[in-house]
Protein backbone atom coordinates (compact mmCIF):
# COMPACT_ATOMS: atom_id res chain seq x y z
CA UNK A 1 0.00 0.00 0.00
CA UNK A 2 0.64 3.83 -0.86
CA UNK A 3 2.30 5.43 2.02
CA UNK A 4 4.27 8.49 2.75
CA UNK A 5 6.37 8.57 5.43
CA UNK A 6 8.27 11.88 5.49
CA UNK A 7 6.46 15.41 4.72
CA UNK A 8 9.53 15.32 2.71
CA UNK A 9 8.61 12.59 0.25
CA UNK A 10 5.19 14.46 -0.14
CA UNK A 11 6.99 17.86 -0.95
CA UNK A 12 9.12 15.57 -3.72
CA UNK A 13 5.91 14.19 -5.23
CA UNK A 14 4.39 17.51 -5.04
CA UNK A 15 7.09 19.71 -6.87
CA UNK A 16 7.16 17.13 -10.05
CA UNK A 17 3.55 17.07 -10.09
CA UNK A 18 2.03 19.50 -12.94
CA UNK A 19 -1.34 21.11 -12.46
CA UNK A 20 -3.64 21.31 -15.41
CA UNK A 21 -5.95 23.92 -15.62
CA UNK A 22 -7.63 22.95 -19.34
CA UNK A 23 -10.74 21.38 -19.76
CA UNK A 24 -10.45 17.90 -21.47
CA UNK A 25 -12.71 17.85 -24.43
CA UNK A 26 -12.34 15.10 -27.37
CA UNK A 27 -9.06 14.04 -26.86
CA UNK A 28 -7.62 17.80 -26.02
CA UNK A 29 -7.03 19.74 -23.39
CA UNK A 30 -8.12 23.05 -24.45
CA UNK A 31 -9.06 26.88 -22.82
CA UNK A 32 -13.22 27.18 -22.08
CA UNK A 33 -14.83 28.72 -25.09
CA UNK A 34 -14.83 32.21 -23.60
CA UNK A 35 -11.45 31.79 -22.31
CA UNK A 36 -12.60 32.44 -18.76
CA UNK A 37 -10.67 30.71 -16.02
CA UNK A 38 -11.76 30.40 -11.85
CA UNK A 39 -8.96 30.68 -8.98
CA UNK A 40 -8.55 27.56 -7.56
CA UNK A 41 -7.80 27.37 -4.37
CA UNK A 42 -5.86 25.43 -1.81
CA UNK A 43 -7.73 25.01 1.54
CA UNK A 44 -4.93 23.88 3.45
CA UNK A 45 -3.63 27.98 3.25
CA UNK A 46 -6.02 29.74 1.38
CA UNK A 47 -3.81 30.55 -1.80
CA UNK A 48 -4.09 30.17 -5.25
CA UNK A 49 -3.08 26.75 -6.56
CA UNK A 50 -3.71 27.77 -10.62
CA UNK A 51 -6.19 28.91 -13.06
CA UNK A 52 -8.70 26.39 -14.60
CA UNK A 53 -11.10 26.98 -17.16
CA UNK A 54 -14.48 27.89 -16.50
CA UNK A 55 -16.74 25.69 -18.87
CA UNK A 56 -20.11 26.72 -20.02
CA UNK A 57 -22.74 25.78 -22.30
CA UNK A 58 -20.83 26.34 -25.77
CA UNK A 59 -18.21 23.99 -23.98
CA UNK A 60 -20.73 21.67 -22.95
CA UNK A 61 -22.29 21.34 -26.56
CA UNK A 62 -18.45 20.57 -27.75
CA UNK A 63 -18.09 17.89 -25.24
CA UNK A 64 -21.57 16.07 -26.11
CA UNK A 65 -21.57 16.42 -30.03
CA UNK A 66 -17.62 14.52 -29.36
CA UNK A 67 -19.13 11.98 -27.21
CA UNK A 68 -21.91 11.74 -29.59
CA UNK A 69 -20.46 11.57 -32.34
CA UNK A 70 -17.76 8.73 -30.97
CA UNK A 71 -20.96 6.52 -29.23
CA UNK A 72 -22.54 6.33 -32.42
CA UNK A 73 -19.83 5.11 -34.38
CA UNK A 74 -19.32 2.35 -32.34
CA UNK A 75 -15.49 3.27 -31.39
CA UNK A 76 -16.14 2.39 -27.54
CA UNK A 77 -19.89 1.37 -27.61
CA UNK A 78 -20.01 -1.16 -30.45
CA UNK A 79 -16.41 -2.47 -29.00
CA UNK A 80 -15.67 -6.27 -28.37
CA UNK A 81 -16.00 -6.49 -24.39
CA UNK A 82 -12.84 -8.25 -24.11
CA UNK A 83 -11.39 -5.07 -26.22
CA UNK A 84 -13.07 -2.60 -23.90
CA UNK A 85 -12.07 -4.75 -20.51
CA UNK A 86 -8.41 -4.77 -22.17
CA UNK A 87 -8.49 -0.76 -22.29
CA UNK A 88 -10.41 -0.13 -18.69
CA UNK A 89 -7.90 -2.66 -17.46
CA UNK A 90 -4.54 -0.44 -18.81
CA UNK A 91 -6.90 2.78 -17.47
CA UNK A 92 -6.84 1.35 -13.77
CA UNK A 93 -3.17 -0.01 -13.80
CA UNK A 94 -2.09 3.66 -15.45
CA UNK A 95 -4.03 5.43 -12.39
CA UNK A 96 -2.16 2.85 -10.19
CA UNK A 97 1.37 3.80 -11.25
CA UNK A 98 0.54 7.22 -10.61
CA UNK A 99 -1.29 6.75 -7.07
CA UNK A 100 1.55 9.06 -4.94
CA UNK A 101 0.68 11.97 -7.61
CA UNK A 102 -3.03 11.73 -7.40
CA UNK A 103 -3.07 11.21 -3.71
CA UNK A 104 -0.64 14.49 -3.10
CA UNK A 105 -3.21 16.37 -5.92
CA UNK A 106 -6.98 15.58 -3.80
CA UNK A 107 -4.84 16.48 -0.96
CA UNK A 108 -3.95 20.31 -1.97
CA UNK A 109 -7.28 20.35 -4.15
CA UNK A 110 -9.77 19.54 -0.92
CA UNK A 111 -7.74 19.49 2.08
CA UNK A 112 -8.00 15.67 3.60
CA UNK A 113 -4.96 14.31 4.83
CA UNK A 114 -2.33 12.61 2.43
CA UNK A 115 -2.76 9.42 4.75
CA UNK A 116 -6.16 8.90 3.74
CA UNK A 117 -5.38 9.77 0.44
CA UNK A 118 -2.73 6.80 0.63
CA UNK A 119 -4.51 5.04 2.89
CA UNK A 120 -8.31 5.27 1.36
CA UNK A 121 -8.88 7.01 -1.75
CA UNK A 122 -6.44 5.79 -4.29
CA UNK A 123 -7.01 1.96 -3.36
CA UNK A 124 -10.76 2.54 -3.45
CA UNK A 125 -10.46 4.15 -6.69
CA UNK A 126 -8.18 1.28 -8.33
CA UNK A 127 -10.25 -1.41 -7.02
CA UNK A 128 -13.57 0.14 -8.58
CA UNK A 129 -11.80 0.58 -11.95
CA UNK A 130 -10.92 -2.87 -11.84
CA UNK A 131 -13.97 -4.50 -10.99
CA UNK A 132 -15.76 -2.34 -13.59
CA UNK A 133 -12.73 -3.08 -16.07
CA UNK A 134 -13.71 -7.00 -15.60
CA UNK A 135 -18.03 -6.78 -15.52
CA UNK A 136 -17.23 -6.09 -19.60
CA UNK A 137 -17.02 -9.32 -20.28
CA UNK A 138 -18.37 -11.07 -17.57
CA UNK A 139 -22.58 -10.26 -17.53
CA UNK A 140 -24.71 -12.55 -19.23
CA UNK A 141 -28.14 -11.05 -20.78
CA UNK A 142 -31.50 -12.74 -20.38
CA UNK A 143 -33.51 -15.82 -22.25
CA UNK A 144 -37.55 -15.36 -21.47
CA UNK A 145 -39.22 -18.35 -20.49
CA UNK A 146 -41.55 -18.66 -23.63
CA UNK A 147 -42.66 -21.48 -25.33
CA UNK A 148 -41.14 -23.44 -29.01
CA UNK A 149 -42.16 -21.28 -31.51
CA UNK A 150 -41.03 -17.63 -29.68
CA UNK A 151 -38.21 -16.28 -28.71
CA UNK A 152 -37.63 -13.55 -26.34
CA UNK A 153 -34.54 -11.34 -25.36
CA UNK A 154 -33.90 -9.42 -22.82
CA UNK A 155 -30.86 -7.01 -23.20
CA UNK A 156 -28.84 -4.66 -22.13
CA UNK A 157 -27.66 -1.88 -24.21
CA UNK A 158 -25.48 1.60 -23.36
CA UNK A 159 -27.68 4.43 -22.85
CA UNK A 160 -26.16 6.96 -24.80
CA UNK A 161 -24.06 9.96 -23.41
CA UNK A 162 -23.35 10.26 -19.64
CA UNK A 163 -23.02 13.64 -17.54
CA UNK A 164 -21.93 13.20 -14.33
CA UNK A 165 -22.02 16.04 -11.67
CA UNK A 166 -19.49 15.17 -8.64
CA UNK A 167 -18.68 16.80 -5.11
CA UNK A 168 -15.60 17.64 -3.66
CA UNK A 169 -15.18 15.29 -0.52
CA UNK A 170 -13.78 12.76 -2.25
CA UNK A 171 -13.51 13.96 -5.72
CA UNK A 172 -12.09 11.01 -7.54
CA UNK A 173 -13.88 7.99 -5.87
CA UNK A 174 -17.23 9.98 -6.11
CA UNK A 175 -16.49 10.70 -9.95
CA UNK A 176 -15.46 6.91 -10.90
CA UNK A 177 -17.90 5.47 -9.23
CA UNK A 178 -19.84 6.71 -11.98
CA UNK A 179 -17.44 7.07 -14.38
CA UNK A 180 -16.32 3.89 -14.69
CA UNK A 181 -19.34 1.93 -14.77
CA UNK A 182 -20.80 4.37 -17.07
CA UNK A 183 -17.84 3.44 -19.41
CA UNK A 184 -17.38 -0.63 -18.98
CA UNK A 185 -21.15 -0.40 -20.41
CA UNK A 186 -20.01 1.58 -23.60
CA UNK A 187 -20.98 4.82 -23.08
CA UNK A 188 -19.88 8.17 -23.54
CA UNK A 189 -18.85 10.48 -20.47
CA UNK A 190 -18.79 14.34 -19.49
CA UNK A 191 -17.67 14.92 -16.19
CA UNK A 192 -17.64 18.18 -14.18
CA UNK A 193 -15.71 17.69 -10.67
CA UNK A 194 -17.04 20.36 -8.33
CA UNK A 195 -15.16 23.83 -8.55
CA UNK A 196 -13.39 23.26 -5.70
CA UNK A 197 -11.50 20.15 -6.58
CA UNK A 198 -10.93 19.87 -10.40
CA UNK A 199 -7.44 19.09 -10.47
CA UNK A 200 -7.28 14.84 -9.88
CA UNK A 201 -10.20 14.74 -12.75
CA UNK A 202 -8.05 16.04 -15.35
CA UNK A 203 -5.37 14.57 -14.56
CA UNK A 204 -7.37 10.88 -14.62
CA UNK A 205 -9.00 11.84 -17.48
CA UNK A 206 -5.66 12.11 -19.21
CA UNK A 207 -4.30 8.70 -17.98
CA UNK A 208 -7.71 7.41 -19.52
CA UNK A 209 -6.34 8.66 -22.95
CA UNK A 210 -2.94 7.17 -22.61
CA UNK A 211 -4.53 4.12 -21.75
CA UNK A 212 -6.39 3.55 -24.94
CA UNK A 213 -9.67 5.06 -24.09
CA UNK A 214 -11.04 6.75 -27.63
CA UNK A 215 -11.73 10.92 -28.32
CA UNK A 216 -14.56 11.86 -27.01
CA UNK A 217 -15.58 8.66 -24.97
CA UNK A 218 -14.15 10.58 -21.47
CA UNK A 219 -14.58 14.59 -21.39
CA UNK A 220 -14.13 16.55 -18.37
CA UNK A 221 -15.39 20.10 -17.99
CA UNK A 222 -14.06 22.00 -15.04
CA UNK A 223 -16.32 24.87 -13.65
CA UNK A 224 -19.15 25.98 -11.89
CA UNK A 225 -22.86 25.01 -10.79
CA UNK A 226 -24.97 27.43 -12.32
CA UNK A 227 -23.44 27.42 -15.55
CA UNK A 228 -21.25 23.81 -16.84
CA UNK A 229 -23.60 22.01 -14.27
CA UNK A 230 -26.62 23.71 -15.15
CA UNK A 231 -25.89 23.10 -18.63
CA UNK A 232 -25.37 19.49 -18.62
CA UNK A 233 -28.40 19.41 -16.47
CA UNK A 234 -30.25 21.09 -19.34
CA UNK A 235 -28.77 19.57 -22.45
CA UNK A 236 -30.78 17.96 -25.23
CA UNK A 237 -28.26 15.43 -25.64
CA UNK A 238 -27.19 13.88 -22.63
CA UNK A 239 -29.45 10.71 -21.84
CA UNK A 240 -28.74 9.92 -18.12
CA UNK A 241 -27.31 12.39 -15.54
CA UNK A 242 -25.40 11.51 -12.54
CA UNK A 243 -25.43 13.28 -9.13
CA UNK A 244 -23.76 13.34 -5.57
CA UNK A 245 -24.07 16.54 -3.47
CA UNK A 246 -26.80 18.24 -1.72
CA UNK A 247 -30.32 18.00 -1.84
CA UNK A 248 -30.81 21.20 -3.60
CA UNK A 249 -28.87 20.48 -6.09
CA UNK A 250 -30.34 16.96 -6.80
CA UNK A 251 -33.54 18.50 -7.04
CA UNK A 252 -32.80 21.40 -9.89
CA UNK A 253 -31.38 18.28 -11.76
CA UNK A 254 -35.10 16.60 -11.26
CA UNK A 255 -36.56 19.69 -12.72
CA UNK A 256 -33.27 20.69 -15.44
CA UNK A 257 -34.96 16.86 -17.01
CA UNK A 258 -38.60 17.37 -16.96
CA UNK A 259 -37.51 21.04 -18.39
CA UNK A 260 -35.78 19.58 -20.97
CA UNK A 261 -35.39 15.79 -22.51
CA UNK A 262 -36.45 13.85 -19.27
CA UNK A 263 -33.38 12.56 -19.21
CA UNK A 264 -32.78 10.32 -16.51
CA UNK A 265 -31.75 11.38 -13.38
CA UNK A 266 -29.98 9.40 -10.39
CA UNK A 267 -28.82 11.01 -7.07
CA UNK A 268 -26.75 10.40 -3.96
CA UNK A 269 -27.86 13.78 -1.96
CA UNK A 270 -26.09 12.93 1.36
CA UNK A 271 -27.11 11.73 4.72
CA UNK A 272 -27.94 12.39 8.84
CA UNK A 273 -26.32 8.77 9.64
CA UNK A 274 -27.56 7.56 13.01
CA UNK A 275 -24.77 5.40 15.19
CA UNK A 276 -27.25 3.51 17.57
CA UNK A 277 -25.41 2.13 20.64
CA UNK A 278 -27.58 0.04 22.74
CA UNK A 279 -27.16 -1.17 26.59
CA UNK A 280 -25.74 -4.73 25.07
CA UNK A 281 -23.00 -3.01 23.05
CA UNK A 282 -20.19 -6.22 23.37
CA UNK A 283 -17.24 -3.45 23.33
CA UNK A 284 -17.90 0.23 24.35
CA UNK A 285 -14.16 1.08 23.71
CA UNK A 286 -14.09 -0.05 20.47
CA UNK A 287 -17.75 1.83 19.49
CA UNK A 288 -16.42 4.75 20.81
CA UNK A 289 -13.27 4.54 18.90
CA UNK A 290 -15.06 3.79 15.48
CA UNK A 291 -17.91 6.61 16.09
CA UNK A 292 -15.00 9.30 16.89
CA UNK A 293 -12.95 8.02 13.92
CA UNK A 294 -15.67 8.02 11.46
CA UNK A 295 -17.20 11.23 12.49
CA UNK A 296 -13.64 13.15 12.18
CA UNK A 297 -12.74 11.05 9.09
CA UNK A 298 -12.01 13.52 5.55
CA UNK A 299 -13.14 16.53 8.25
CA UNK A 300 -16.86 14.77 8.92
CA UNK A 301 -17.11 16.06 5.10
CA UNK A 302 -18.67 12.57 4.16
CA UNK A 303 -22.27 11.83 3.39
CA UNK A 304 -22.18 9.12 5.51
CA UNK A 305 -20.52 10.31 9.03
CA UNK A 306 -21.90 9.16 11.79
CA UNK A 307 -23.35 12.76 12.89
CA UNK A 308 -25.76 11.70 14.99
CA UNK A 309 -25.05 9.38 17.88
CA UNK A 310 -27.77 7.90 19.50
CA UNK A 311 -26.97 6.02 22.90
CA UNK A 312 -29.46 4.29 25.16
CA UNK A 313 -29.23 5.69 28.72
CA UNK A 314 -27.97 2.79 31.06
CA UNK A 315 -24.14 2.93 29.24
CA UNK A 316 -24.24 6.83 28.06
CA UNK A 317 -22.38 8.44 30.74
CA UNK A 318 -19.41 5.53 30.26
CA UNK A 319 -19.66 5.65 26.53
CA UNK A 320 -19.40 9.76 25.97
CA UNK A 321 -16.18 9.78 28.36
CA UNK A 322 -14.45 7.49 26.17
CA UNK A 323 -15.95 9.54 23.01
CA UNK A 324 -14.56 12.79 24.14
CA UNK A 325 -11.44 10.74 25.06
CA UNK A 326 -10.56 9.26 21.92
CA UNK A 327 -11.92 13.15 20.42
CA UNK A 328 -9.10 14.40 22.58
CA UNK A 329 -6.57 12.39 20.59
CA UNK A 330 -7.67 13.94 17.24
CA UNK A 331 -6.61 17.74 15.83
CA UNK A 332 -6.68 19.68 12.63
CA UNK A 333 -3.34 19.99 10.97
CA UNK A 334 -1.62 20.75 7.83
CA UNK A 335 -3.19 18.11 5.42
CA UNK A 336 0.28 17.46 3.61
CA UNK A 337 1.79 16.04 7.03
CA UNK A 338 1.83 12.32 7.22
CA UNK A 339 0.39 12.22 11.02
CA UNK A 340 -2.09 14.69 10.55
CA UNK A 341 -5.35 13.11 11.53
CA UNK A 342 -7.89 15.73 10.46
CA UNK A 343 -7.36 18.52 7.27
CA UNK A 344 -8.78 21.99 6.22
CA UNK A 345 -12.32 22.22 5.19
CA UNK A 346 -12.96 22.63 1.30
CA UNK A 347 -13.18 25.89 1.41
CA UNK A 348 -14.05 29.29 3.45
CA UNK A 349 -17.34 28.89 2.69
CA UNK A 350 -18.17 25.60 3.57
CA UNK A 351 -15.64 26.11 6.86
CA UNK A 352 -18.11 29.55 7.98
CA UNK A 353 -20.94 27.28 7.09
CA UNK A 354 -19.76 24.84 9.52
CA UNK A 355 -19.07 28.13 12.42
CA UNK A 356 -22.43 28.76 11.78
CA UNK A 357 -23.90 25.57 12.43
CA UNK A 358 -22.00 25.59 15.64
CA UNK A 359 -23.65 28.49 16.78
CA UNK A 360 -27.12 27.50 15.50
CA UNK A 361 -26.36 24.28 18.05
CA UNK A 362 -25.61 26.38 20.74
CA UNK A 363 -28.81 29.10 20.52
CA UNK A 364 -30.82 25.78 20.68
CA UNK A 365 -29.32 24.96 23.89
CA UNK A 366 -27.08 21.53 23.06
CA UNK A 367 -24.08 21.45 24.74
CA UNK A 368 -20.64 21.80 23.45
CA UNK A 369 -18.37 19.16 25.74
CA UNK A 370 -15.14 19.18 22.53
CA UNK A 371 -14.12 21.63 20.76
CA UNK A 372 -16.47 24.25 19.06
CA UNK A 373 -13.80 27.11 17.15
CA UNK A 374 -11.68 27.47 13.96
CA UNK A 375 -8.17 26.33 14.55
CA UNK A 376 -4.68 27.02 13.07
CA UNK A 377 -5.12 30.35 11.87
CA UNK A 378 -1.18 30.38 12.01
CA UNK A 379 -1.62 28.19 8.40
CA UNK A 380 -3.89 30.74 6.74
CA UNK A 381 -6.24 27.93 5.63
CA UNK A 382 -10.01 26.34 6.99
CA UNK A 383 -9.76 24.76 9.83
CA UNK A 384 -12.30 24.02 12.46
CA UNK A 385 -11.38 22.01 15.84
CA UNK A 386 -13.07 18.40 16.30
CA UNK A 387 -16.54 19.56 17.72
CA UNK A 388 -18.95 17.37 19.96
CA UNK A 389 -22.96 18.83 20.92
CA UNK A 390 -24.65 16.45 23.92
CA UNK A 391 -27.93 16.79 25.24
CA UNK A 392 -29.44 17.29 21.72
CA UNK A 393 -32.86 16.50 20.67
CA UNK A 394 -33.45 15.14 17.32
CA UNK A 395 -35.49 18.09 16.13
CA UNK A 396 -32.93 20.56 16.86
CA UNK A 397 -31.69 21.93 13.38
CA UNK A 398 -28.16 20.28 14.00
CA UNK A 399 -29.84 16.81 14.19
CA UNK A 400 -31.70 17.12 11.25
CA UNK A 401 -29.74 19.03 8.45
CA UNK A 402 -26.83 17.72 7.28
CA UNK A 403 -23.86 20.36 8.63
CA UNK A 404 -21.05 18.22 6.49
CA UNK A 405 -18.25 18.89 8.69
CA UNK A 406 -16.59 17.91 12.23
CA UNK A 407 -19.47 17.99 14.20
CA UNK A 408 -21.18 15.32 16.20
CA UNK A 409 -24.56 15.56 17.76
CA UNK A 410 -25.23 13.08 20.63
CA UNK A 411 -29.02 12.23 21.32
CA UNK A 412 -30.37 10.19 24.57
CA UNK A 413 -32.79 7.32 24.13
CA UNK A 414 -34.17 5.27 26.50
CA UNK A 415 -34.49 1.89 24.53
CA UNK A 416 -35.04 0.07 21.11
CA UNK A 417 -37.92 1.50 20.27
CA UNK A 418 -36.81 4.93 20.80
CA UNK A 419 -33.52 4.67 19.09
CA UNK A 420 -35.53 3.44 16.03
CA UNK A 421 -37.65 6.34 15.92
CA UNK A 422 -35.13 8.46 16.42
CA UNK A 423 -33.07 7.32 13.86
CA UNK A 424 -36.01 7.25 10.95
CA UNK A 425 -37.29 10.42 12.05
CA UNK A 426 -35.02 12.37 9.08
CA UNK A 427 -35.73 13.47 5.82
CA UNK A 428 -32.66 11.19 5.10
CA UNK A 429 -32.24 7.53 4.27
CA UNK A 430 -28.57 6.76 3.65
CA UNK A 431 -26.70 4.78 6.28
CA UNK A 432 -26.83 3.68 9.76
CA UNK A 433 -24.96 1.63 11.98
CA UNK A 434 -26.47 -0.75 15.23
CA UNK A 435 -24.26 -1.94 18.23
CA UNK A 436 -25.32 -4.76 20.12
CA UNK A 437 -24.59 -8.17 21.04
CA UNK A 438 -27.61 -9.41 20.61
CA UNK A 439 -28.14 -11.15 17.14
CA UNK A 440 -31.91 -10.72 17.17
CA UNK A 441 -32.19 -7.21 17.97
CA UNK A 442 -29.31 -6.16 15.03
CA UNK A 443 -31.81 -8.56 12.84
CA UNK A 444 -35.02 -6.78 13.84
CA UNK A 445 -33.57 -2.94 14.28
CA UNK A 446 -31.51 -3.15 11.12
CA UNK A 447 -35.04 -4.17 9.09
CA UNK A 448 -36.70 -1.05 10.58
CA UNK A 449 -34.04 0.87 9.85
CA UNK A 450 -35.29 3.43 6.85
CA UNK A 451 -31.72 3.26 4.96
CA UNK A 452 -29.54 2.72 1.98
CA UNK A 453 -27.12 0.87 3.96
CA UNK A 454 -27.32 -0.74 7.40
CA UNK A 455 -23.71 -1.62 8.89
CA UNK A 456 -24.11 -4.24 12.19
CA UNK A 457 -21.00 -3.93 15.34
CA UNK A 458 -19.25 -1.85 12.18
CA UNK A 459 -19.01 1.33 10.00
CA UNK A 460 -18.88 1.94 6.86
CA UNK A 461 -18.43 -2.12 6.09
CA UNK A 462 -18.71 -3.24 2.57
CA UNK A 463 -17.24 -2.66 -0.50
CA UNK A 464 -17.51 -1.80 -4.07
CA UNK A 465 -19.19 -5.25 -4.46
CA UNK A 466 -22.22 -3.72 -2.47
CA UNK A 467 -24.48 -0.97 -3.67
CA UNK A 468 -24.39 1.94 -1.82
CA UNK A 469 -27.33 4.86 -1.87
CA UNK A 470 -30.07 6.12 -0.20
CA UNK A 471 -33.46 6.21 1.10
CA UNK A 472 -36.00 9.22 1.07
CA UNK A 473 -34.10 12.25 0.24
CA UNK A 474 -30.76 10.68 -0.11
CA UNK A 475 -31.66 10.10 -3.50
CA UNK A 476 -32.14 7.19 -6.28
CA UNK A 477 -30.12 4.71 -7.61
CA UNK A 478 -27.24 2.97 -6.36
CA UNK A 479 -23.33 3.49 -6.87
CA UNK A 480 -21.00 0.42 -6.43
CA UNK A 481 -21.77 -3.11 -7.17
CA UNK A 482 -23.88 -4.87 -10.85
CA UNK A 483 -26.37 -2.92 -9.84
CA UNK A 484 -24.82 0.74 -10.62
CA UNK A 485 -24.88 -0.49 -14.35
CA UNK A 486 -28.88 -0.07 -14.47
CA UNK A 487 -28.32 3.56 -14.23
CA UNK A 488 -26.05 3.16 -17.47
CA UNK A 489 -28.32 0.88 -19.65
CA UNK A 490 -31.61 0.60 -21.11
CA UNK A 491 -32.84 -2.26 -21.39
CA UNK A 492 -34.05 -4.04 -24.17
CA UNK A 493 -37.00 -6.73 -25.15
CA UNK A 494 -36.60 -8.41 -28.34
CA UNK A 495 -39.54 -10.74 -29.33
CA UNK A 496 -39.59 -13.58 -32.48
CA UNK A 497 -42.19 -15.63 -33.57
CA UNK A 498 -39.52 -18.79 -34.53
P1 LIG B 1 -22.04 21.35 -1.83
O1 LIG B 1 -23.13 22.20 -1.25
O2 LIG B 1 -21.63 20.24 -0.94
O3 LIG B 1 -20.91 22.12 -2.44
P2 LIG B 1 -23.44 21.05 -4.30
O4 LIG B 1 -24.65 20.23 -4.40
O5 LIG B 1 -23.59 22.55 -4.31
O6 LIG B 1 -22.69 20.54 -3.01
O7 LIG B 1 -22.40 20.69 -5.43
C1 LIG B 1 -22.24 19.41 -5.99
C2 LIG B 1 -21.98 19.56 -7.47
O8 LIG B 1 -23.11 20.21 -8.06
C3 LIG B 1 -20.77 20.42 -7.82
O9 LIG B 1 -20.13 19.86 -8.96
C4 LIG B 1 -21.39 21.75 -8.16
O10 LIG B 1 -20.62 22.54 -9.06
C5 LIG B 1 -22.69 21.33 -8.82
N1 LIG B 1 -23.72 22.38 -8.78
C6 LIG B 1 -23.87 23.36 -7.86
N2 LIG B 1 -24.90 24.16 -8.17
C7 LIG B 1 -25.43 23.70 -9.32
C8 LIG B 1 -26.52 24.10 -10.16
N3 LIG B 1 -27.26 25.15 -9.87
N4 LIG B 1 -26.76 23.37 -11.28
C9 LIG B 1 -26.00 22.29 -11.58
N5 LIG B 1 -24.97 21.88 -10.85
C10 LIG B 1 -24.67 22.54 -9.72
Amino acid sequence: MLDFKTRKEVDAVLDTTHLIGKAFINGNFVDAVSGETFDNVSPRDGKVLNQVASCDSPDVDLAVGAARKVFEAGTWSDMEPKERKKVMLRFAQAFADNAAELAVLETIDMGKPIAESTGFDVGAVYECLQWYAEWCDKVYDEIAPSGPNSLGMITREAIGVVGAVTPWNFPMLMSMWKVAPALAAGNSVILKPAEQSPLTALRIAELAAEAGVPDGVFNVLPGFGPTAGQSIGMHMDIDALVFTGSGEIGKKFLQYSGQSNMKRVWLECGGKTPFIVFNDCKDIGEAAETVTNSMFFNQGEVCVAPSRLIVENGIRNEFMSEVRAAASKISAGDPLNPDTKMGAMVDENQMNRVLDYIKIGENEGAEITTGGNRANLNIGGYYIEPTIFEGVRNDMRIAQEEIFGPVLSVIDVTDVDEAVRTANDSQFGLAASVWTKDLSKAHQVSRKLRSGSVWVNCFDGGDITMPFGGYKQSGNGRDRSAHALDKYTELKSTWMEL
